[in-house]
């Protein structure tokens, strides 16, 4: 077995989908607890703290109560690498969500026991499906009243179309929670509250017929044989070719703050979650035991720690081995770049790498040359697919307090726009600047982060913009009579790319009709 077989045999890479509040942080940091990646609880949220402190911009989040950023943590659990990939709970940052879930092999979804199936998760879950990406699903805060455990699964077999196959089933919920029944071990795991277990669960008692379970349950344990007796005939049994091809989802229950039922859920998970597999480019398909590095920049976040104010490209790494220092071949630009300080993210700090392999995420220190959807090889000409570019849907222009601050501006929205988030034009005519955004929220982190960052006092005001066209066409001839003609309507993206800013959508209709042979796409190309 090649060495590149047997390192990413070990990855499991993944992130948590979720409705904000069911919990995502918690269980993160019960992950990451258990991972032996940090020594307590309350470091993930202490770690929060601390950015919050030291990072401006970040008061924003705890003003509102959002994640706004995201993050990827390595922690190795038994014999498994295992990388998380934090993604935003905030529907206004979904594109960073979707972007993040091109770069996993697998998710976990995490459901309030007590709301069921809600809205974020649901749209996460389409993106999921669109990928076949295996899904984890943990049912959290047992220890609250939540609603009855089989009309939950029906409902996630309902709303979100997929199979539920309970791997573990509780026993009594809120204040009756005794614990959890483990459907594969044949293992009851027992629930004591108020305990903080750091590693493992409480008393896990084998078989469902042993005595003991008769002393510790007392009175229940006979309806609750009953109960599992149901449970068993009626739910599908755990299918792991079913899993692996997306079409059903283990389900757990536990309590992530109690520490409760995170265990079976990750000791399943490094078992049965698929190690990295094969990714599509442009000319080929790249297998991940290839011998040569490829991967391709999936996120790109500004001032992830303020001590190096830098911006960095997160990069998947899809074949072969990253080794501090070598060459990559930026497929785009056409260029080698010796890479030098790549990052890697351990649960708490940012660490230097020596080398990375297939299912790692690894970090670019970027100066405006990575963009987003980039691909990095040895030297082959190939580009990744996939990686989603968003059509914004809200615009705003930007007026400054102090005119001669344009340059700054310019710079300002020039590099948050490179994060993704936002994307800005330059109209032809006239000295406006405007901001594209899928939600509203990213025009107050714009302003937010121009006056922190790059001192600009800026607001965004509406503008009479409904949708952009990324316009393209073979005839120049043609390209430049409708250049001329329409330079009203018309400006340049971040990349020089001439784009039809269209006041209404029945005036973009119009303007296709009279222009049949030029392409009017809603997404700018990457490739
Ligand atoms: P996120 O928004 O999905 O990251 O959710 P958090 O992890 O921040 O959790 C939201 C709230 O639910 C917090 O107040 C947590 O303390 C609480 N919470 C998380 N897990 C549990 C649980 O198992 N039981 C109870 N009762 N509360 C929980």
């Amino acid at each position: 077995m090649s060495q590149v077989q047997k390192q990413l045999e070990r990855r499991r890479t993944f992130a948590i989908i979720s409705h904000p509040d069911a919990g995502k942080t918690t269980i993160t940091e019960k992950l990451l607890l258990f991972g032996g990646a940090i020594k307590q609880a309350g470091a993930v949220k202490s770690r929060k703290t601390e950015r919050h402190a030291t990072s401006d911009w970040m008061k924003m989040e705890q003003e509102r109560g959002i994640s706004v950023t995201s993050s990827v943590m390595q922690f190795h659990y038994r014999d498994r690498v295992v990388n998380l990939l934090d993604t935003p709970g905030h529907a206004d940052f979904s594109e960073d969500t979707y972007r993040t879930l091109t770069a996993v092999d697998s998710a976990l979804m995490v459901i309030d026991c007590a709301k069921g199936v809600e809205e974020r998760t649901i749209k996460l879950m389409d993106v999921c499906r669109m990928r076949q990406t295996p899904i984890f699903t943990f049912i959290n805060k047992l220890d609250r009243e939540g609603r009855e455990p089989i009309e939950l699964l029906d409902e996630v077999e309902e709303v979100l179309g997929i199979e539920c196959a309970p791997v573990t089933w509780p026993i009594g919920m809120g204040k009756r929670l005794r614990g959890v029944y483990h459907l594969l071990d044949d293992a009851v795991h027992l629930y004591e509250p108020g305990k903080n277990y750091v590693t493992q669960d409480a008393e896990i008692i084998e078989g469902l017929d042993n005595p003991l379970l008769d002393e510790r349950l007392g009175g229940d344990v006979a309806e609750f044989r009953d109960e599992i007796e149901l449970v068993r005939g009626a739910s599908h049994e755990f299918d792991a070719e079913a899993y692996l091809a997306g079409k059903q989802t283990p389900v757990f229950f536990g309590s992530a703050i109690n520490n409760f039922g995170v265990t079976p859920l990750l000791d399943a998970f490094v078992k049965h979650a698929p190690a990295p597999r094969a990714h599509a480019t442009t000319t080929r398909e790249v297998a991940c035991d290839e011998s040569k590095l490829t991967g391709f920049v999936f996120k790109i976040q500004a001032n992830m720690d303020p001590a190096h104010r830098d911006r960095v490209a997160f990069m998947r790494v899809c074949s072969g081995r990253f080794e501090q220092g070598m060459k990559m071949h930026h497929v785009r630009l056409g260029k080698d770049i010796r890479i030098a300080n790549a990052l890697t993210f351990l649960a708490q700090d940012r660490d230097s790498v020596e080398e990375a392999w297939p299912g790692d995420i690894i970090g670019l220190h970027n100066h405006g040359t990575i963009a987003i959807g980039d691909s990095f090889t040895e030297g082959e000409s190939l580009q990744f697919t996939g990686i989603p570019n968003f059509a914004p849907e809200l615009f705003r222009v930007a007026r400054l307090r102090d005119p001669l601050k344009l340059k700054a501006l310019q710079k300002g929205l020039q590099q948050l726009s490179e994060e993704g988030a936002t994307q800005f034009f330059r109209p032809m005519l006239g000295n406006d600047l405007v901001l594209g955004a899928v939600g509203m929220l990213q025009f107050d982190v714009v302003a937010y982060r121009l006056k922190h960052e790059y001192n600009v006092d800026a607001t965004f005001e509406a503008v009479n913009v409904q949708t952009a066209r990324w316009v393209r066409c073979k005839d120049e001839k043609m390209l430049r009579d409708f250049t001329n003609q329409l330079s009203n309507n018309l400006a340049l993206d971040a990349a020089e790319q001439l784009v039809y800013l269209a006041p209404t959508r029945v005036n973009l209709q119009l303007t296709t009709e009279r222009w049949p042979d030029i392409t009017f796409s809603p997404t700018r190309e990457t490739v």
